[in-house]
């Protein structure tokens, strides 16, 4: 855990507008500069809507914050008929970091494929963002003991062809669909025993280097209250977090999470 930098990501889901956005960065970065706490520990990144990033883009730049921004999802597509979707060139250009592939949202409500989040994380890969790709089981295979298989197939489809340095420069989220949004957090014995198994499987396909370089965070219901514990697993590199992003207290909280 050590070696690699502790990210924090939140995650704004369908909620703010860009006044709102510009709002929530100001007082993020205001907490964050506080001198008495040493939030240095962590990177710490915003993924707003699309319609909010070009303002979080002059906030951050005019004000030379070290907050990160990027977004929720990123089309597969270069450019042309593909009408709706946003491309991993105009993201960059905005000057974002981050992009989440593969949230269970967009598993469960537009159909997307382990193949499909391969692609769209080649595609974020290509013009320099990190894709934050997202795994995770629902309740009736937690249930039924299925989760690390569901997940280590998951996230062998969802790097179908990526290089190895690809693999390395990418972050993984596991988040079980069960913890997403319900308060029902998982233990952290729970997290990094997936975890462990997500970079196990990571050091077999992609190599012991990429597997030991690669960040996984744990999202579902992650709060000030429970943060620290999941971070003290080895295997756990940062949060993917949602609700608890949109309350600037409660976030900057988690981004000190030792
Ligand atoms: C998420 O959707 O990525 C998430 C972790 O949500 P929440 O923190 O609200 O459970």
């Amino acid at each position: 855990t050590h070696t690699r930098t502790p990210l924090m990501a939140g995650n704004w889901k369908l909620n703010l507008n860009h006044q709102e956005a510009v709002v929530l960065v100001q007082k993020l970065a205001w907490t964050l500069s506080d001198k008495r706490h040493d939030y240095a520990k962590a990177e710490v990144a915003v993924l707003p809507p699309f319609t909010d990033i070009r303002s979080v883009q002059t906030l951050v730049d005019g004000d030379r914050l070290s907050i990160k921004y990027g977004a929720q999802d990123v089309s597969p597509h270069e450019s042309g008929a593909y009408t709706g979707e946003v491309s991993a060139a105009m993201l960059a250009k905005l000057g974002c970091s981050y992009v989440v592939v593969g949230h269970s949202e967009r598993r469960q409500y537009h159909a997307e494929t382990d193949a499909l989040v391969a692609e769209k994380a080649t595609a974020a890969l290509k013009h320099g963002l990190t894709p934050i790709i997202c795994v995770g089981e629902g309740l009736e295979v937690r249930q039924a003991g299925g989760h690390v298989d569901h997940c280590t197939v998951q996230v062998t489809g969802s790097l179908a062809g990526l290089t190895a340095e690809q693999v390395a420069g990418s972050v993984l989220a596991y988040e079980p669909v069960w913890a997403i949004g319900t308060g029902e957090v998982a233990t952290p014995e729970d997290a990094q025993e997936v975890c462990a198994e997500l970079r196990a499987c990571v050091r077999s396909t992609h190599g012991d280097d990429v597997g030991d370089t690669v960040r996984i965070l744990y999202g579902g219901s992650v709060k000030a209250t429970n943060v620290a514990a999941l971070m003290a697993q080895p295997d756990v590199d940062g949060a993917l977090v949602g609700g608890a992003s949109l309350q600037v207290d409660e976030f900057a909280a988690i981004c000190r999470f030792y």
